[in-house]
């Protein structure tokens, strides 16, 4: 069943295995009679891509997408009338995608752990509609017929083999899989993955090593095209990079085992091909054989990511502040690849819960990401344990009763991201859905937890990356009962809100939301040891005196040399405990300072995108250790929501979210000519910012819809209209 419709075709695999190579499927038909309308349904357990007559059907990348494939798969429809004629024949080219990958087949992950062996498969059915009112079906069944495709190797981790000189011959046939279940198929739900951008190189260099490598000015997420005249057999090869090392040479030790293989056996005459199969993140791209001249024209490296609409904007008199925010932007369009994941290139690229949480306020600014959103949570919802848990990996873990399955601050997208898509767009329905989950999560917490209104005991990541942490190692100091329970109560009262949304009784979960509040502040009333321990504590309102604590805080951080120490999960809270509290200056100065360690600090190295450690390269120009060193990991770059609304101050407010109502609270400051972020929502475009015009701040605002303003301690109320 997908959607209203039940698909009668059977899921088909080639007669013969083929082993690395993926299988082309095919099917003629004809039309006896006059067509009023045909409909593709189609999907694969793996990847697919199909073609009508010789036409690609639809534009989706690596269709069906990434899902808890054995609970939900994606069933895409095509309005297919126009690319009908009398004689017919549907192509579907098969890749192993998501499904099959290394990736997937890691033990601890989804199917090798549950003891599920995958099959590849496609399963199709074109719905003719004819003029008299009958219809009639062409299903996938053991009557198409397979061919041994060009691409002789691909996967999401290891990039692709093609041999474009391979003669496609249909010589094999179809037979059903092993399993027809459909019980899992369900209707698109996500956005599509699309191919956006198409870049050409900047510069072709010869390194100091005497490599002939592409730079494409920008690291990004996607694919190289090639475009070239050559003859039959002969080779082209590539690597790719996100950056050069201090020697100015090639350099991608940070993919780990990642191969991201690019290797092409060319056709005769001029070709053009691109391994849409799979997926890079790179900015650099290392020749190792081409057969033809190098002119960068022939060369085009194409973003791919899931289609969002762009609804944010920010811009500064400080031209690395707007380099930063367009380093998130991209950051964002690298991640957001069906599902949002820690980073594009090394053996990773899954969806982790924490980085999306932290990051996804900033994310639902900068683009509409709620219908990307709403497809990952409910796999989230799909895949949580019995008992509550939710994984820090979504979807595909489902192990995560594991000792470390489960932390806090990565479980708590499940409350967090939904609440967010409510603030952010009104997504009440999504709200709905996930409130059961939301509501099993804080029980799950509550009955692991050694000590009552606190979240002590299991595992978890801490502060992950902070910067205090022993060398070698990726956690520091921060208690970790600390961010537990801080994050134990947001998600509490997060339940409480969304259940007051929702019309349903929360007594409970206020009542508990109220004690963990209470013990948090009984339990942590001392000095605080880390800037995150701080930073967490004041941005949570979990302060027992706030002032007093944040004059503590502050104190830290001039001892520091007023630098950030702080992890994923203490930087998205720092500047919001410093502004909430009576330090904005403080505030700006961290967020522009220009030396390591800093947001700005990468910038001045040339950052393209936000890294996954301040000091991915360090200040002498030395890389951080390749076992983990990311520069395209969105995390950090969460400081994109303090901007929006704490510095230009835009906010949506609780009782009317999705900026139906909307309240300013911008904060000039002296370290900025001017500053302005602007927002389309659903409303209208909302804008605003601050300029200084001798030594005087004017602030600047336009509403679409009635506004609470609050500049300077005072406060106005706005019609529509520009101040
Ligand atoms: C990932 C993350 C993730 C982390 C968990 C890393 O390997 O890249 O960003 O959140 O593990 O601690």
């Amino acid at each position: 069943m997908v959607g209203e419709k039940m698909l009668s075709a059977y899921f088909i695999k080639p007669k013969i295995d083929l082993k690395d190579i993926s299988p082309v499927y095919k099917k003629e038909f004809c039309l006896q009679k006059p067509l009023e309308k045909a409909v593709l349904y189609i999907t694969a357990r793996g990847t697919y891509k199909a073609y009508i007559n010789g036409k690609r059907v639809g534009n989706f990348v690596l269709a069906p997408g990434l899902t808890s494939y054995e609970k939900r798969l994606q069933v895409q429809e095509y309005d297919v009338t126009a690319l009908l004629k009398t004689e017919n024949e549907i192509v579907v080219e098969y890749g192993v995608g998501w499904y099959l990958s290394r990736m997937a087949n890691e033990d601890f992950l989804y199917p090798k752990a549950a003891g599920i062996t995958r099959e590849g498969a496609i399963i199709a059915e074109i719905e003719l509609y004819f003029t008299d009112g009958t219809t009639q079906s062409v299903i996938t069944d053991d009557s198409w017929l397979v061919a041994s495709g060009k691409t002789l190797f691909s996967d999401i981790y290891d990039g692709t083999v093609y041999d474009a000189s391979k003669e496609l011959k249909f010589n094999i046939n179809a037979v059903l899989a092993e399993n027809q279940d459909k019980s899992m198929l369900i209707a698109q739900q996500g956005e599509i993955v699309c191919e956006q951008e198409r870049l050409k190189p900047i510069a072709v260099i010869t390194t100091k090593n005497g490599e002939t490598v592409l730079d494409f000015g920008q690291n990004l997420t996607g694919y190289l095209e090639i475009s070239l005249t050559a003859k039959k057999g002969e080779k082209v090869s590539f690597s790719f990079g996100e950056i050069l090392d201090k020697d100015g040479n090639f350099y991608n030790e940070n993919y780990r085992s990642a191969k991201c293989l690019y290797e092409y056996t060319c056709a005769d005459g001029f070709q053009t091909y691109k391994p849409d199969l799979t997926f890079y993140g790179f900015r650099y791209v290392r020749v190792n054989e081409y057969p033809a001249k190098i002119v960068p024209e022939d060369f085009t490296a194409i973003v791919v990511h899931s289609n969002m609409e762009r609804t944010g904007y920010i811009e500064s008199s400080n031209p690395l502040l707007n380099q930063l925010f367009q380093n998130i932007i991209w950051g964002q369009k690298g991640n957001f690849l069906d599902i949002p994941t820690d980073c594009p290139q090394r053996d990773e690229r899954k969806g982790w819960t924490g980085d999306a949480q932290v990051f996804v306020k900033a994310a639902s600014l900068n683009f509409n990401i709620n219908r990307f959103f709403r497809k990952w949570l409910y796999d989230m919802a799909a895949e949580q344990s019995e008992t509550g848990a939710v994984s820090k990996i979504v979807p595909m873990y489902d192990l995560i009763e594991t000792p470390t399955g489960v932390s806090s601050a990565w479980g708590d997208a499940v409350t967090i991201c939904p609440w967010q898509m409510y603030m952010t767009y009104g997504d009440k329905e999504l709200l709905e859905y996930m409130f059961e989950p939301m509501c099993k999560w804080v029980d799950y917490i509550t009955g692991t937890t050694e000590k009552e209104g606190l979240w002590v005991g299991g595992w978890h990541y801490g502060d992950w990356l902070e910067l205090k942490a022993p060398k070698g190692e990726y956690k520091g100091e921060t208690r970790e009962s600390i961010i537990a329970t801080a994050y134990y109560a947001k998600s509490c009262e997060i339940v409480v809100k969304a259940g007051k949304v929702l019309g349903k009784d929360v007594a409970k979960y206020e009542a508990l939301h109220e004690k963990i509040v209470a013990s948090f502040k009984k339990e942590f009333s001392d000095t605080f040891k880390t800037q995150a321990e701080y930073a967490v504590t004041l941005a949570f309102g979990l302060a027992a005196d706030s002032e007093k604590v944040a004059r503590d805080f502050v104190e830290m951080i001039h001892a520091d040399g007023d630098m950030l120490q702080t992890g994923f999960v203490g930087t998205p809270a720092l500047l919001y405990a410093l502004s909430e509290n009576g330090y904005l200056d403080l505030a700006y100065k961290l967020l522009l300072r220009e030396e390591y360690p800093s947001w700005l600090y990468p910038v001045t190295k040339g950052a393209t995108t936000i890294w996954e450690h301040w000091d991915g390269i360090t200040p002498s120009g030395e890389l951080g250790p390749a076992d983990m060193n990311s520069y395209n990991h969105y995390a950090y770059g969460a400081v994109a929501d303090w901007i929006y609304t704490v510095a230009a101050g835009i906010n949506t407010v609780e009782e009317a979210p999705a900026f139906e109502r909307i309240l300013f609270t911008p904060h000039a400051t002296g370290k900025l000519d001017y500053l302005k972020a602007r927002i389309n929502t659903k409303y209208g475009e909302v804008e605003s910012g601050f300029e200084n015009i001798n030594g005087r701040a004017v602030y600047k605002i336009k509403t679409p819809v009635s506004a609470t303003a609050v500049i300077e301690g005072k406060n106005y109320d706005l019609t529509p209209g520009e101040y």
